[in-house]
């Protein structure tokens, strides 16, 4: 999978990206993210990419020829048209289903990082294909929901984690949150692991976990039951 991302601050996501998981995913190839400075692509010579917004009213937005000719410059790199996301709070919210589906269909995809009062709606018509959220709450720029959206969506591409039981068995996933996991000592400060996660007897591990995992849903989240 190779990503793009459009943004007014690639050096934003180098401490992100370029560490654990994410960061050895890129060495082996599993994937490819590539970052592209907006400005490099604005029409004048003080490399503006933000004007006023026609009808008043505040901030600034973000122009669409010089996101178009970005967008355009990775197509011909790329020799091939990415699947276009828009990060805005307007978009549908994220979800483990829709990660799942675009890991699943897309080979390219490209994210837009909005900032200030956002995008000319005029490029948004033109050329994206979803915009999505990453929830019912205002940010200042799409740098951050890029960086969620990039990190949820890499470790499900195959080759990213080491096992893909890594992210079948979690939250999420299969429409059920994660059963409780412990780890040694099997006692600490007077609180023992279960008795059944000790006895070797996978079957019954495998009927606690799923009994477990629909226990911790009911509490937690009971709307993912309904
Ligand atoms: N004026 C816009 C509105 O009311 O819909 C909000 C603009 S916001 C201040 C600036 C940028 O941050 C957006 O263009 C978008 O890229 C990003 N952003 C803010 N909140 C977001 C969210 N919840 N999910 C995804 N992107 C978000």
């Amino acid at each position: 999978m190779r990503i793009d991302i459009i943004t007014l601050f690639p050096e934003m996501f180098a401490p992100v990206f370029g560490d654990s998981i994410i960061g050895r995913a890129q060495k082996s190839g599993a994937v490819e993210i590539h970052t592209h400075q907006l400005r490099d692509y604005a029409l004048d010579k003080h490399r503006r990419v933000d004007d006023t917004p026609y009808g008043g009213g505040m901030g600034m937005l973000m122009k669409a020829e010089p996101i178009a000719l970005c967008f355009e410059a990775i197509c011909a790199e790329i020799g091939a048209r990415p699947h276009f996301i828009y990060m805005s709070p307007q978009g549908k919210t994220l979800c483990q289903g829709r990660l799942r589906a675009l890991a699943a269909e897309e080979e390219n995809i490209c994210i837009l990082c909005g900032h200030y009062e956002g995008v000319d709606q005029r490029l948004l018509d033109a050329l994206v294909d979803e915009e999505i959220s990453i929830g019912d709450y205002v940010l200042t720029g799409g740098e951050i929901p890029a960086m969620v959206f990039a990190d949820a969506l890499c470790r499900m591409v195959p080759g990213v984690l080491t096992n893909n039981e890594c992210f079948t068995e979690e939250s999420h996933f299969n429409g059920l949150l994660e059963y409780p996991q412990y780890t040694k000592p099997a006692e600490w400060r007077g609180r023992e692991v279960p008795e059944v996660l000790l006895s070797g007897h996978h079957q019954n591990i495998e009927k606690w976990r799923r009994e477990k995992a629909l226990e911790v849903t009911a509490q937690k989240r009971p709307d993912l039951l309904k």
